[in-house]
C-alpha cells in the first residue's frame, strides 16, 4: 500500500459516483494510498459499458507517448489487481489479421517503425500464425502483425467481482441501489435525501450526461456512442481463440495506425467497396472469455443515432466480415447486446474539476477497460 501520510498527503473522505471501470479503479488507487473511500452506484450491480465489452486490455491500439504509456501502466494494474483479487486474466497478446494487400502494407508501414516508437510487437507469416491460432481463415490470408501487451479479461465478473475485494481488502464501502442527484464542495447527496460527508468527490457516470454537471457534460465536447455485439456459445472443449484477433477493417479504428501513411489507401478502398461498414461504423475483433465463449463485435453509432433499438443488418455485416477473416467450430449465437459510451474526440479521458474537490472523470471511448488503472493512478499522484 501507498501510504497517504507518509507521502506527505493527508488522509481523506473519498466519494466515487459510479462502479464502472473507471469509477472502481479511482477507487483502488485512492484506498490503496490510505484514503477512506466510498463508492456510490445507482445500479443493483454495475450494468454500464464495463459490463457490456470484450475484455480486451489493448495497449497495442494507443499512440505512442503518454497514452501508450498510460496503457501500459494499467496493464500492470490489471495483473496486480487480477492476481490479488483472484480475477481471471488471460496474456493472450493480440493478432491483425491481414487479408488484402493494402491492409498488409498497414502492417509493414507499421512495424517498420514500431520498436523505435516503443511498441513490442512483430509481423508474422500465414505459417507463424497457424502456431498462434487455428481461428485465422486461411483463405487469402496474407499474414499478420503479432503484439504480446494484450490482456483478457472476463468483464462480467471483473465489474461484479472487485467491490467485494476493495471492501475486504481496503475497507472501501459500496452504496449500490443509491444515485448521487447533487454534489457540492464536501458533500454528496443520494436520491431518497441522505447526505454523505467526502473531502474529494470523483463522479465516474460514465454516459450519463443529465443526472450531475448536465450543462458542463452537454458543452463538453463529449459525445455518445453505440456498439452492437454478440456472444457465441461456449466453443468444444479445449478449443482455444489464442490470442484476440482483430482484421484489417479494425487498422483504420485504432489511433496507433492513424499517422501509417498507407492507410488512406486502405480507407479509400473499403469506403468504396463496402460503404455499408462505414455507414455503421463496423470493424471485427474476437476475444474468448474463461468459458469459452467467444465474445464478437462492434459497430459505432454517434448521438442522436444511439437508439434502444438494435440492427439485424449491423449484426449481419459483423458476422459477414468477421466469417471472412477468423474460422470458429460453433459458430451459434447465445446472446446479443449493445453498450453506450461516452468519448471525447480530442481527450482520452474527460477531465473536468467544476468545484473545489469535486473531479468529473469520464469519456474513456472504447478504451476504458484499457486506460482506466493507470488513468487513475495519474489522477491520485496530481491530487496527493
Ligand atoms: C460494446 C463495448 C465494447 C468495448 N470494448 C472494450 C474493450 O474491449 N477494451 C477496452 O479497453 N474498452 C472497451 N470498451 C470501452 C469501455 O467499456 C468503456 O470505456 C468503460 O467501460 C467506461 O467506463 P465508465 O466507468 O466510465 O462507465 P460505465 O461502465 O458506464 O459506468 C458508469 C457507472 O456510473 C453509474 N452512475 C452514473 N451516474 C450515477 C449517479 N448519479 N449516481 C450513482 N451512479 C451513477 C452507472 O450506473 C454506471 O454503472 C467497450 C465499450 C463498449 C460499450
Amino acid at each position: 500500500m501507498i501510504d497517504a501520510m507518509s507521502r506527505g498527503g493527508s488522509v481523506e473522505d473519498v466519494a466515487i459516483v459510479g462502479a464502472g471501470i473507471v469509477g472502481l479503479a479511482h477507487a483502488w488507487s485512492a484506498a490503496r494510498r490510505g484514503h477512506r473511500v466510498t463508492v456510490f452506484e445507482r445500479g443493483a450491480i454495475a450494468s454500464g459499458a464495463s459490463v457490456r465489452n470484450f475484455g480486451m486490455v489493448w495497449p497495442i491500439g494507443q499512440p505512442p507517448g503518454e497514452a501508450r504509456a498510460i496503457a501500459l501502466r494499467s496493464r500492470d494494474a490489471w495483473l496486480e489487481v487480477a492476481s490479488e483479487a483472484g480475477v481471471w486474466v488471460n496474456r493472450c497478446g493480440s493478432i491483425h489479421l491481414a487479408h488484402r494487400d493494402d491492409e498488409w502494407a498497414v502492417l509493414e508501414d507499421f512495424a517498420a517503425t514500431a520498436p523505435e516508437l516503443g511498441y513490442d510487437c512483430k509481423l508474422l507469416t500465414r505459417e507463424e500464425i497457424a502456431r498462434h491460432t487455428h481461428a485465422a481463415n486461411p483463405d487469402g490470408l496474407i499474414g499478420g502483425l503479432f503484439s504480446l501487451t494484450e490482456l483478457g479479461v472476463d468483464p462480467r465478473s471483473v465489474i461484479r467481482t472487485l467491490p467485494g475485494w476493495l471492501s475486504g481488502r481496503f475497507g472501501v464501502r459500496f452504496h449500490f441501489g443509491v444515485t448521487i442527484t447533487d454534489v457540492e464542495p464536501g458533500k454528496v447527496r443520494g436520491s431518497e435525501g441522505r447526505c454523505w460527508d467526502a473531502h474529494r468527490v470523483v463522479v465516474c457516470g460514465g454516459a450519463d450526461f443529465e443526472t450531475l454537471f448536465p450543462t458542463l457534460l452537454r458543452e463538453s465536447g463529449l459525445r455518445r456512442c453505440k456498439l452492437q455485439m454478440l456472444k457465441t456459445v461456449r466453443q468444444p472443449a479445449g478449443w482455444s481463440l489464442g490470442p484476440h484477433l482483430a482484421s484489417g477493417l479494425t487498422l483504420r479504428h485504432y489511433a496507433n495506425f492513424a499517422a501509417v501513411p498507407s492507410i488512406a489507401a486502405l480507407r479509400n478502398r473499403i469506403a468504396e467497396e463496402t460503404p455499408e461498414l462505414d455507414r455503421w461504423g463496423i470493424h471485427v475483433m474476437a476475444s474468448q472469455n474463461d468459458a469459452g465463449e467467444i465474445i464478437i463485435g462492434d459497430s459505432h453509432e454517434y448521438d442522436s443515432a444511439v437508439e434502444p433499438f438494435d440492427k439485424a443488418e449491423i449484426d449481419d455485416l459483423i458476422l459477414r466480415e468477421l466469417r471472412r477473416v477468423i474460422r470458429l467450430p460453433d459458430w451459434s449465437i447465445a446472446e446479443r447486446w449493445h453498450g453506450v459510451y461516452a468519448k471525447h474526440d480530442a481527450q482520452p479521458l474527460f477531465e473536468a474539476d467544476p468545484l473545489p474537490g469535486v473531479h468529473v472523470r469520464t469519456g474513456t471511448g472504447g478504451a476504458g477497460m484499457t486506460m482506466s488503472f493507470g488513468l487513475a493512478e495519474r489522477s491520485w499522484e496530481r491530487w496527493t
